[in-house]
């Protein structure tokens, strides 16, 4: 199996198979909504965050493969590290997408999958739309810190 083909099963099983799926509309969570306007994609996620941890990570949305299936992969990889820590990897995951090559590819695990879309620039918008969300959400998060 070569390198592309690896990732286009990562891409179709997150589609197929999406984790995190399905929000849970409970006042522990905070609420994102973002759309994609150039390829219809819909994307709300939720965060719950304890202590400054990332407790869990509900996503839902609908569009393209490529979008679904990043939600997925972002919710698993995200859960479960503090707020800036997921911040950061998700500017490594746009700076991926864009073209550079992160330092440490092991800590964006299946999201490396994604590292073809940079040859598609209307695709990364699909790519990154759950990891903006996420982002909108631990940002707002930190506002509103006590
Ligand atoms: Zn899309």
């Amino acid at each position: 199996m070569d390198l592309n083909t690896l990732y286009r099963t990562v891409i179709m099983d997150n589609y197929k198979n999406p984790k995190n799926k399905g929000l849970a509309h409970t006042d522990d969570y905070h609420f994102v909504h973002l759309n994609n306007p150039s390829c219809g994609d819909e994307m709300n996620v939720e965060i719950k965050v304890e202590d400054g941890v990332i407790k869990d990570i509900r996503q839902d949305g609908h569009g393209c493969s490529i979008s679904m299936s990043s939600a997925s992969v972002a919710s698993d990889l995200l859960k479960g590290m503090t707020l800036d820590e997921a911040l950061r990897i998700c500017n490594v995951f746009f700076e991926l997408v864009q073209g550079i090559d992160p330092e440490n590819e092991e800590e964006l695990g299946e999201a490396i999958a994604y590292t073809g879309v940079r040859q598609f620039p209307a695709r990364i918008k699909c790519a990154t739309l759950a990891w903006k969300a996420i982002e909108k959400a631990i940002e707002e998060v930190k506002l509103n810190v006590k």
